[in-house]
């Protein structure tokens, strides 16, 4: 059995090389549970970002043209290879993330999900015959690797989020260049450790630390990238797709949301908390469709806040690391000073804070679960994502005004709701204006449905069938001049 030490690297992966920032510079991870230092990485910048895509830029001209099996089976055997290994980078990812265990190991279980079903996918991405509308000519439709891929992802899901664009990229036979978030590169490099295991050639994966705004800078202006995929928040997902119109490069932006959870009079409140409690506090609410506004409508207000209280006031707080801990640290004090300002913004205008309320007597970057009552619409965190172990609840009167509240927003990612109403249940399902909604379920996601935002929450779709689509180009063939008519016998001689 591995342990997670043996998959911690501290240096880039390019072009099948573990390889140091040429400045000979690096920077410090630290685990934010005990608040020691795990190791360092490199810092890197715009060379080292050239350097890995020269690399995949090369390889992708060999890679490009292997056949959808060979793909196929190095996917599956990543795939596979994580899962053999899910512990030791389970506990990779719990130091230097601080997710609960049991979180971590569900990450690498669905990363090696999205793994497994693009290996799939792989050996599926046909193409067309078009009914000619002239005679003499077949219309053809292919479908080709775009190329270069520049991925940039979030520490929030450290492994899933790259397999989640590793799967993809690799089925449809492009290369990448990853660059992942500062607080989480660990989790990352061991894709890499793995991927040379299994024997991916050099070059189809790269992996860069260091400077975002450079190793961004590089991959969103090089004209050897031809995509770029971002996971994270929106004012980056915008400045990203600026720098990458000047290339004109496709791009899949899975951004910041603003989910809202409702909970109907006709709602089973039982299952509803139950559901609240997953949608708000998985990865102490540092997910992009965590519940950020619970609107419960009047009738079943109090009766819900009592239940919701008593289940976030038993959650248990303490290290990732220990058995039966449902939440640990915020990823870093940025974060959780983000989420004290809110709170205190929240209580200044009329919010009642029922549950927590504070930061956690364990120090670093704990806080605790809290629950806020009365919440308004002059609140800060009803229009800015807390990220935080904080629900804030609203009360409502009508649907109509609900749906209303509930879609007001530029973002468009998740949303939820809870009704025993079928009426009800396809009315607002098809009104809500959200990549994804969720009824009578707090967790949705899977490799198996697409996962994006509309509005400023994204563009494009991660897993599922049409996750590959993304990665692909189409090409149009016309094959002219035919001849329709059989040749004679004589004209063949
Ligand atoms: P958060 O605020 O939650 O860390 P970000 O959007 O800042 O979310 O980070 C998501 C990813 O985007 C991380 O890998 C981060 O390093 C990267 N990033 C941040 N700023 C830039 C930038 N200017 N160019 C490229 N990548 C960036």
């Amino acid at each position: 059995m591995r342990t997670w030490k043996e998959f911690l690297r501290e240096a880039n992966y390019i072009d099948g090389q573990w390889v140091a920032a040429r400045s000979g510079e690096t920077v410090a991870i630290t685990n934010p549970s005990t608040g020691e230092k795990l190791g360092t990485v490199p810092h890197s910048g715009t060379a080292e970002a050239r350097q890995a895509i020269e690399a995949a830029s090369k390889c992708f001209e060999s890679w490009g043209k292997t056949t959808a099996q060979e793909r196929s089976k190095l996917i599956r055997a990543l795939a596979d290879a994580a899962l053999a290994n899910r512990d030791a980078l389970a506990e990779l990812l719990t130091r230097e993330q601080g997710k609960p265990l049991a979180e971590a190991r569900g990450e690498i279980t669905i990363a090696a999900g999205y793994l497994h079903w693009f290996a799939e996918e792989a050996t599926r991405v046909y193409g067309d015959i078009i009914p000619s509308p002239w005679p003499g000519r077949r219309l053809l439709v292919t479908k080709e690797p775009v190329g270069v891929v520049g991925a940039i992802t979030p520490w929030n899901f450290p492994s899933s989020m790259l397999a989640r664009k590793f799967g993809p990229a690799l089925a449809a036979g492009c290369t990448v260049v990853a660059k992942p978030a500062p607080q989480t590169p660990y989790s990352a490099l061991a894709w890499a450790v793995l991927a040379e295991e299994v024997g991916f050639p050099a070059g189809v994966i790269n992996i860069v630390t260091g400077d975002a705004q450079q190793i961004g800078g590089e991959l969103t202006s090089s004209p050897l990238v031809s995509k770029i995929t971002f996971t994270g928040s929106t004012p980056v997902g915008k400045l990203l797709m600026k720098q990458a119109a000047d290339t004109v490069k496709k791009v899949s932006l899975e951004l910041g949301g603003n989910a809202p959870f409702l909970v109907f009079d006709d709602a089973d409140i039982d299952s509803a908390v139950e559901g609240a409690i997953a949608a708000k506090f998985r990865n102490a609410g540092q997910t992009c469709v965590c519940t950020n506004r619970f609107y419960v409508q009047a009738g079943v207000y109090d009766h819900f806040v009592e239940k919701f209280s008593a289940a976030v006031a038993a959650l248990k707080v303490g290290s990732p690391l220990e058995a039966g801990v449902v939440q640990g640290p915020l990823v870093d004090d940025r974060a959780v000073q983000k989420v004290e300002e809110l709170v205190a913004d929240a209580k200044a205008n009329g919010g009642n804070v029922t549950v927590g309320g504070y930061r956690h007597d364990l120090g670093l970057s704990y806080f605790q679960p809290t629950v806020i009552v009365d919440a308004n619409h002059s609140m800060r965190m009803s229009k800015e994502e807390i990220f935080g172990p904080v629900a804030a609840i609203y009360s409502f009167e009508r649907e109509d005004e609900a749906i209303r509240i509930v879609n007001d927003t530029p973002f468009g990612l998740a949303a939820y709701f809870y009704s025993q109403d079928l009426g009800r249940v396809m009315r607002v399902s098809e009104r809500l204006k959200y990549g994804i909604v969720a009824i009578n379920e707090g967790i949705v996601t899977t490799e198996f449905a697409p996962f994006g935002g509309v509005k400023e929450s994204g563009i494009g779709s991660e897993g599922s069938k049409y996750g590959i689509q993304d990665y692909l180009n189409l090409k149009y063939i016309c094959l002219g001049g035919l001849s329709d008519a059989p040749a004679s016998v004589g004209a063949a001689r």
